[in-house]
C-alpha cells in the first residue's frame, strides 16, 4: 500500500495539481490522507475542495478549514490572515462548507494518528522543537503520527527513554519507520516556509515501510497572478516566491 500524505494545500490548485501529478509519476498511490488546511491564504478554495473531494477520502480539519466555515474566529489569526479568511469564506459554496464543518480534529489510520497541529492541539499547536513533540507523546496511542500547521517538513524521533531528536526532511529524504516512535511533517503543498518555494509532501509505502519527502516545482507566478487578481495581501503573495 502506498499512501501520499498531504498537508496545507492552502487554496493553492496549481501546487495542489503538480503534486498530484507528481505522486502519479513516482509510481502512483493507492490512497492520499490529508492533515488539513485545505483553505486560506490561496485563490483557488473552492477548486481545492472540489478535487481533494474526488481523490481523498480521509482528511482532518485545520484552523484555516475551521475559520473559513465559520466555526472559529480569527481572532487568534494575524491581520493578512484574517482578511484572507475573510475574502475565503465568501468564494465557498453551502456544500464547501458543510464539508470543511464536518471534518474531524484528528483521525487513526492503524499504525498511524493524523492530526493537523498537534494530537493534544489539534488546530493551533504548531511542532517546531522536540520538547513539544515529545509532551505530545501522551497524546496518542498509535507508534506514528503526522501532523502539519509549520509547513516544514520534519520528523522527530524519540527511543524508548524517550531521548528526542528532530531532522529537516530535504527532497528525497527517506525515514524508515522501525521500532522508534515518530511524529512525520510532509511539509506544505500549497504555502511552503522552510526557505524552498516548491510544494511538500510525501509517499509511505507499508510493503518497505518508509515515508519519503518530496519537493515539486510549479508555475508560482500564475498563482500570484490570481492571487493579485482577487486582492490578496501583498505580502501573501510575495512569500510564495521565496517559501518564508
Ligand atoms: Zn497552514
Amino acid at each position: 500500500m502506498r499512501i501520499a500524505i498531504l498537508a496545507d494545500i492552502h487554496a493553492n490548485l496549481t501546487a495542489f495539481e503538480a503534486v498530484l501529478a507528481d505522486a502519479a509519476q513516482q509510481g502512483g498511490v493507492n490512497e492520499f490522507w490529508c492533515l488539513g488546511d485545505v483553505v486560506g491564504y490561496g485563490p483557488d478554495p473552492h477548486e481545492c475542495i472540489a478535487l481533494l473531494q474526488k481523490v481523498c477520502k480521509v482528511c482532518v480539519a485545520g484552523n484555516h478549514d475551521r475559520a473559513a466555515a465559520g466555526k472559529i474566529d480569527t481572532s487568534d489569526f494575524n491581520p493578512r490572515a484574517a482578511e484572507a479568511n475573510e475574502w475565503t469564506a465568501q468564494q465557498l459554496t453551502p456544500s464547501d462548507v458543510k464539508y470543511l464543518s464536518n471534518l474531524p480534529l484528528t483521525i487513526e489510520k492503524g499504525e498511524f494518528t493524523l492530526a493537523h497541529g498537534s494530537p493534544r492541539d489539534p488546530i493551533w499547536e504548531y511542532l517546531f522543537s522536540v520538547t513539544e513533540a515529545a509532551e505530545n507523546l501522551t497524546a496518542f496511542s498509535t507508534p506514528y503520527c503526522f501532523v502539519g500547521h509549520t509547513h516544514q517538513p520534519l520528523v522527530f524521533t524519540f527511543g524508548r527513554l524517550k531521548e528526542g531528536g528532530v531532522t529537516k526532511l530535504e527532497h528525497e529524504s527517506e525515514v524508515v519507520l522501525a521500532e522508534k516512535r515518530l511524529i512525520l511533517n510532509p511539509g506544505g503543498i500549497g504555502q511552503p516556509r522552510d526557505g524552498d518555494p516548491r510544494a511538500s509532501y510525501g509517499i509511505y509505502d507499508s510493503s518497505i515501510r518508509t515515508f519519503t519527502l518530496y519537493r515539486v516545482a510549479y508555475d508560482i507566478e500564475a498563482v500570484q497572478e490570481r492571487m493579485q487578481a482577487h486582492g490578496l495581501p501583498a505580502m501573501l503573495i510575495a512569500r510564495l516566491g521565496v517559501g518564508r
